[in-house]
């Protein structure tokens, strides 16, 4: 298909551009040949290769280096450690669907309007639980980009003894992170600029998991299978650049945006204004427009950005995150996430901004035009 729009991608948060660098550092073991788990000195430059990239992960995190278990992403992290806890599950009601659809028996934890956890009602679930509980709650929100009173949390579940697990994956560069507080946690490769399919599971030894998968016990045998050498080092590399991103310039990108679009627009809402949020998100609700109408108005423009969470088959299921946070449901139909990059210029944000100022003048002009149309019709009718 030829596409000669220069075109603009604000959906940071489904996926980063694989890196430069990373793909460099991929290509390289692209190269080399070796099962890692084989003894000759092919499989043992694997080896090496893979425990490189641990070591260097574990001190960019400060972490115990036996803390990080390598499988296919955060959706498979996130069930590893909900189907092997064999005890009382609480998940806050704005998670990610491999947390929230994990766990038939979970406990839901209800947040405030501003996608903060309700910290009383967790307490409260905590209180009731007869055995030490399983806490799952994300660091930062992917819908909205709401930051989690992760510390408090951390503390309230230790209080009462039991186990914390976060979803970090829209965290990792964009908050500071003390991964020391948390029991265990989700990373995901590519939401940094690394590779697809890879991603971290960090686990504290204290958490009493039994791990369902068998096979050839690598990862400790809490993940078997022949490891993605590829995916891990382009990982490393990409968490390595991750972490040295600076977001001043974003924050002020998604102040001005919001500033403006609630200037010519003052019918706009932005989602989680009074919220701490990570410094690349804003989702903003256009009301009287449907999202998906938006997003493909967007989209002809040339300009990517998202209308709620897709699932595989591209579908748009209704926000449940917005359900939680019991935003109206026309506010939420109206609803795009707009997510950048560290690297986004001002330009694009001014190309985005005009772009949002034709959509909505554009759809206020189509409304006024049906209601002079009905209003004619109406004398047309009562003049017969
Ligand atoms: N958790 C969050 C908060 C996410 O945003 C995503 C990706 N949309 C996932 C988990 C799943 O990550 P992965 O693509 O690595 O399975």
């Amino acid at each position: 298909m030829q596409d000669n729009i220069k075109r603009l991608y604000c959906d940071f948060n489904a996926t980063h551009p694989l890196r430069e660098k990373v793909k460099e550092a991929m290509w390289a073991v692209f190269e080399t040949v070796g099962n890692p788990s084989a003894v000759h000195t092919h499989g043992r430059k694997m080896r090496d290769l893979i425990e490189r990239a641990r070591r260097d992960m574990a001190d960019m995190l400060k972490i115990d280096i036996d803390r990080l278990v390598f499988c296919s992403g955060a959706t498979e992290a996130n069930n590893l450690v909900l189907l092997s806890f064999d005890g009382p599950v609480i998940v806050s009601a704005i998670e990610h669907p491999s947390v929230l659809q994990v766990r038939g028996d979970a406990q839901i934890c209800p947040v405030t309007t501003n996608g903060t956890v309700c910290l009383d009602e967790l307490e409260r679930l905590l209180k009731s639980c007869s055995q030490k509980a399983l806490v799952c709650i994300m660091a930062a929100n992917n819908e909205t980009g709401v930051i989690q009173p992760i510390d408090d949390i951390a503390a309230l579940v230790h209080l009462y003894g039991g186990f914390f697990h976060c979803d970090t994956v829209q965290a990792v560069g964009r908050m500071p992170v003390c991964w020391r507080a948390i029991d265990s946690f989700a990373i995901s490769a590519h939401k940094l600029g690394g590779p697809f399919g890879i991603g971290i599971l960090g686990l504290n030894a204290s958490i009493p998991l039994h791990f369902p998968f068998k096979g050839g016990g690598q990862e400790r045998s809490f993940r078997p299978g022949t490891e993605n050498v590829w995916g891990i080092v382009g990982m490393a590399k990409a968490m390595e650049l991750a972490l040295q991103e600076n977001w001043n310039t974003t924050a002020t990108q998604i102040y001005w945006l919001e500033h403006y679009i609630t200037t010519v627009c003052p019918e706009a809402i932005v989602i989680g204004k009074n919220a701490q949020r990570i410094p690349n998100t804003s989702m903003i609700s256009m009301p009287n427009l449907d999202n998906t109408q938006q997003m493909i108005q967007f989209d002809l423009k040339g300009i990517s950005v998202s209308n709620g969470s897709a699932c595989s088959s591209g579908k748009v299921r209704k926000s449940a995150v917005l359900q939680a946070m019991n935003i109206d449901p026309d506010v939420a139909r109206g609803c795009i996430r707009i997510s950048l990059g560290a690297l986004t210029q001002d330009q694009d944000m001014q190309q985005l901004a005009n772009t949002w100022y034709k959509i909505h003048t554009r759809n206020n002009e189509q409304k006024q035009q049906e209601n002079a149309k009905d209003l004619f019709g109406l004398s047309v009718d009562n003049a017969l």
